[in-house]
């Protein structure tokens, strides 16, 4: 996959579209999912243009890496997730069905998530 700048969380990067921002750090924003699929749906991406977590996880530096785990476990913990659980989703790809090509990671939490994954039959 090569990365399209023009994705929708990239104009979110650069200003062109509004989000509901939870956190920002040096290397990762956070917002709102627009679509919560659980009570508290938190998206957390990183401001470098990595299209999903393959990409990322073989160019990002040591400090991009750092700031997007340490901001996973920030967020969640703002959520006030950390007592009750949480679970922590990124899709790379046509099977796992990744609609933005921007390597964004899933937060969710605030209820119980059910069985971790329902395969389509
Ligand atoms: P994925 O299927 O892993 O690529 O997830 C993409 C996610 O991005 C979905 O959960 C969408 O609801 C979410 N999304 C799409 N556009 C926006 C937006 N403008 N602001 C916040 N979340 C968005």
């Amino acid at each position: 996959m090569t990365y399209d700048p023009n994705n929708v969380f990239a104009k979110i990067l650069r200003g062109e579209l509004p989000c509901d921002k939870v956190m920002e750090t040096e290397h990762c924003l956070a917002f709102h999912d627009i679509n919560p699929l659980s009570r508290h749906h938190v998206l957390v991406i990183p401001k470098g243009s990595y299209v999903s977590l393959d990409d990322f996880s073989a160019k990002a530096s040591e400090a991009e890496i750092v700031d997007l785990i340490r901001t996973l476990g920030e967020v969640a913990r703002m959520q006030g997730l950390d007592e009750s659980g949480f679970r922590v989703l990124s899709n790379h790809g046509r099977d796992a069905r990744q609609e933005v090509p921007h390597l964004h990671v899933h937060v969710c939490g605030g209820q119980d998530l059910g069985v971790m994954l329902r395969l389509p039959k």
